[in-house]
């Protein structure tokens, strides 16, 4: 087991309805030194890549995204979640379908921030049916820029999200890919990676 399965593992708890709570570590409270661990993992398997801009949503999704940030010297841009619908012509606008929430958002990043040339890297929290990641790549397009690779810290493998999008051709780094797991009782396992 990597230092990230080994964290899921000790602190993680499993819900019923496939949900995995990494709240005391992860997206509530946030370990830093476990999220210099990701940084540097992203970093290594990107190493080849021209990364010059971190692109992620909030809110989760943030603090480790600035923290890898720090590993590749790029800034950070993250979509927001907006109700407001009269901001077409200045903001790349996608529709995003939340796992957790079970509701519809658009996020928005605005056109200042994202251009033709850039080139991206995509980093979440999690990868479940793989609907925050389109909208972000469809973003990413609209600007006309290039999506590099995608950085996830957990994927759950017993979702659709992961195939769908590394059938799509993109370089999908995922730290830990949860094969399966039990809310009864609570065992959790990995995909050897
Ligand atoms: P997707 O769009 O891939 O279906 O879901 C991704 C988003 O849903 C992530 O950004 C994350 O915030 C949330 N999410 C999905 N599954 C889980 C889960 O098992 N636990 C937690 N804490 N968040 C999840």
């Amino acid at each position: 087991m990597n230092f990230l399965e080994e964290r899921i593992v000790k602190d993680g708890i499993v819900r019923e309805g496939n949900v995995l709570k990494v709240d005391s570590f992860l997206n509530h409270q946030m370990d830093i030194s476990l999220f210099e661990q990701m940084g540097e993992e992203f970093k290594r398997r990107f190493a080849d890549k021209p990364i010059n801009k971190i692109l992620t949503i909030e809110a989760s999704g943030i603090g480790i995204a600035c923290i890898a940030a720090k590993y590749f010297n790029a800034p950070v841009v993250f979509a927001k979640k907006s109700k407001s619908i009269n901001i077409e012509g200045e903001m790349y606008v996608a529709e995003v379908e939340s796992f957790t929430h079970k509701c519809k958002n658009q996020v928005i990043v605005s056109k200042k921030f994202l251009n033709e040339g850039d080139h991206v890297l995509i980093i979440d929290d999690f990868l479940a049916n793989g609907c925050a990641l389109q909208g972000l790549i469809s973003i990413v397009n609209s600007a006309g820029a290039t999506v590099e690779g995608i950085g996830i810290a957990i994927e759950k493998g017993f979702q659709a999200g992961g195939s769908v999008i590394r059938n799509l051709g993109y370089q999908l780094e995922s730290l830990a890919i949860v094969e399966s797991m039990d809310a009864a009782t609570g065992k959790i396992t990995f995909r050897e990676q």
